[in-house]
């Protein structure tokens, strides 16, 4: 079965003013839409029909088949985005996440800085990732479509697409902007709390 583009788990316009309906429209339905069909091709041409989506990545990442990479990774990649995010008003990281926060980074203010400055300063295309490697958080970014996925001991737990048509629409090139605007309000901690099970991957992949 080919893969297929999941649907948003919110409302399109349920995040606006920070992400309007427009950006969704486009990131999702335009952006996200053309790597599942991209990779569809590309796992056809090279007989991979059949895989789960990480394999197609991790299989992608050992041939050093760029195109596949990339694709397949930004499938993945927004898949997991859109987990990340919820309507404004959520509740702040509480819990084991919020002790490994004050372990690793002092506070959740100062993580969320660094964060906030790995998303503004990675340069050209990218995500910005807090991940648990080796039982620690850190704060990462990756270029293109590289993915935690393709990565030994990477277990995702929260990201941020800064690629350029993340953020267009609504906050033309202020990239600064946009990274204030989503960290400050539409983190899913919830789901980013869940994560730390080390099954991140798993909740955006998908059976080919
Ligand atoms: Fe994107």
């Amino acid at each position: 079965m080919p893969f297929r583009l999941p649907d948003l788990p919110f409302a399109a316009d349920a995040l606006a003013p920070h992400m309007s309906a427009e950006t969704l429209e486009f990131h999702h339905g335009k952006h996200h839409k053309a790597y599942v069909e991209k990779t569809n091709a590309l796992v056809a041409e090279k007989g991979l029909e059949g895989a789960p989506l990480s394999a197609v990545i991790r299989t992608a990442a050992q041939r050093g088949e760029k195109g596949l990479f990339n694709n397949s990774g930004q499938l993945w990649n927004h898949s997991f985005f859109w987990q990340c995010l919820a309507p404004a008003g959520g509740p702040r990281p509480t819990g084991r996440l919020a002790a490994l926060i004050e372990e690793g980074f002092g506070s959740t203010d100062t993580m969320l800085e660094q964060f906030k400055a790995e998303a503004v300063n990675h340069f050209a295309s990218g995500w910005a990732w807090l991940i648990l490697d080796g039982g620690a958080l850190k704060i990462i970014s990756l270029h293109d479509g590289d993915t935690p996925v393709a990565h030994e001991g990477m277990q995702p737990l929260l990201t941020l697409d800064v690629w350029e048509h993340a953020y267009y629409i609504d906050y033309r090139n202020a990239r600064p902007r946009f990274v204030d605007a989503v960290v400050d309000n539409l983190i899913n901690w919830d789901f980013v709390a869940q994560n730390l099970d080390g099954n991140g991957v798993s909740r955006a992949d998908q059976q080919g």
